[in-house]
């Protein structure tokens, strides 16, 4: 196939680099991993070693310098291969966790999170939602009152991808008055006085780390605020467009796994005298997923393309999460009828995505709140 000109010869490499690790290091053992409900922590260290934690990461701490969104997005679309949503979401935590740590921190704070992050040694989450509420991130309660060189916190954030395993979370906390003008953003290292975690089960993604986290009276040195104090709700807002990339990518990706476990279901399963894959209905439903996995992949392309040089495509990247939810909706549905009843069965990739298309649709921004931040950047 022609190679598009968005992809350079190092992207294509990477690809293939990615492809090969992906179907090694992690395909065979996701099982395993799911029904275990974890995946053992060197995985982060082999990632780092193969440097996939890099991407617009300071080349100073061993990173891959300049942010390339279109690296991003071809690691996430290869790690969906593996079939199990929840390597990517827990490894990846990083992508959303230490992003602002590169942005706001200062120059210490960076040496002693981000070289070891990179290396698999360091493990950093991202929180944001509240069990008082996740969409309005404005409306965040979790508080952080200064005293002297440290910031008291209290108060819960929950639904945290790596929130047991972390080193250091990112947490949005409230510094001033109410509403986004109100809002910090601050490293809380989980070895800090008065924080501890509660792990959650989940529909789907089992072997990602998902967990509560208190903080009652935690101490955090005031070095680790990222940025300047009630400035973080636009640090908060430029990391999500990197994470719905990140989440983009990697439905296009369980989108297309569906298909083709599908196809190669359907050419070699026969009813009434013929394979599946002769029956109309059965090649529209190919046809149909074919058709929205296209333009959703041409999509996000075109995205990631627009964000390397430099454009900020907000709406159009909340319009295409959207449209990637429900194009892996689609396709989940579809990849299970056209399997039947082995569609049920435990162990079968198509019946993991389909668990796993919910939070697709709901976590970094739901469809609803994608939609209406669309409809606000287009001033309607
Ligand atoms: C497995 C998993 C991992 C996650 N990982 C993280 C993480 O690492 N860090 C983090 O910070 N968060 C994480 N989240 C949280 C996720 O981002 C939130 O669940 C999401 O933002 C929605 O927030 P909420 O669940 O509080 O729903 P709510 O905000 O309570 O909304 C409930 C429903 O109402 C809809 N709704 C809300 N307001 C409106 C409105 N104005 N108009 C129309 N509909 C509306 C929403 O779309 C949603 O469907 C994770 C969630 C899951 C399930």
């Amino acid at each position: 196939m022609t190679q598009l000109p968005i992809y350079t010869e190092e992207h294509e490499l990477f690809r293939r680099t990615i492809r090969d690790f992906v179907a090694t290091e992690i395909t065979p053992f996701v099982n395993e991993w799911d029904e275990a409900e974890e995946f053992p922590r060197e995985l982060y260290q082999k990632v780092g070693a193969v440097g996939l934690f890099g991407i617009g990461f300071d080349e100073k701490y061993g990173g891959l310098g300049d942010h390339d969104p279109i690296l991003l997005s071809i690691v996430s679309e290869e790690f969906a291969r593996c079939g199990a949503g929840g390597v990517a979401a827990s490894l990846f935590s990083n992508y959303i966790g230490a992003p602002p740590i590169q942005t706001g921190g200062s120059a210490k704070v960076k040496a002693e999170i981000i070289p070891g992050m990179l290396k698999g040694d360091l493990i950093c989450a991202l929180a944001v939602t509240e069990p008082g509420g996740g969409s309005d991130v404005a409306a965040l309660e979790t508080r952080a009152v200064r005293d002297g060189e440290h910031f008291i916190v209290n108060g819960q954030k929950t639904f945290i991808t790596s929130g047991m395993r972390a080193d250091y979370i990112t947490a949005a906390v409230r510094t001033g008055g109410a509403g986004p003008s109100g809002v910090s953003l601050l490293v809380i290292p989980t070895n800090a006085a008065g924080f501890y975690a509660t792990p959650l089960e989940k529909m789907g993604w089992w072997c990602s780390d998902t967990a509560t986290l208190y903080f009652d009276d935690c101490r955090v040195p005031a070095e680790y605020l990222l940025g300047v104090e009630n400035a973080g709700f636009r640090l908060i807002m430029e990391n999500f467009n990197y994470e719905r990339l990140l989440l983009i990518s990697g439905m296009v990706g369980a989108s297309r796994l569906c298909f083709d476990e599908a196809l190669s279901w359907a050419r070699e399963r026969h009813t009434f005298g013929q394979r599946l894959a002769d029956h109309q209905v059965i090649r529209h439903k190919f046809v149909e997923m074919d058709r929205m996995i296209n333009a959703t992949k041409a999509w996000m392309e075109k995205l990631a393309w627009q964000v390397l040089h430099g454009d900020k495509p907000v709406a159009e990247l909340a319009e295409c999460k959207v449209q990637a939810s429900l194009t892996m909706e689609f396709c989940a549905r579809e990849a299970a009828q056209i399997l039947g009843g082995a569609s049920y069965i435990r162990g079968n990739p198509v019946e993991r995505i389909y668990r796993e298309v919910r939070v697709n649709a709901i976590g970094g921004g739901s469809e609803e709140i994608m939609r209406d931040l669309a409809a606000r950047q287009l001033g309607l």
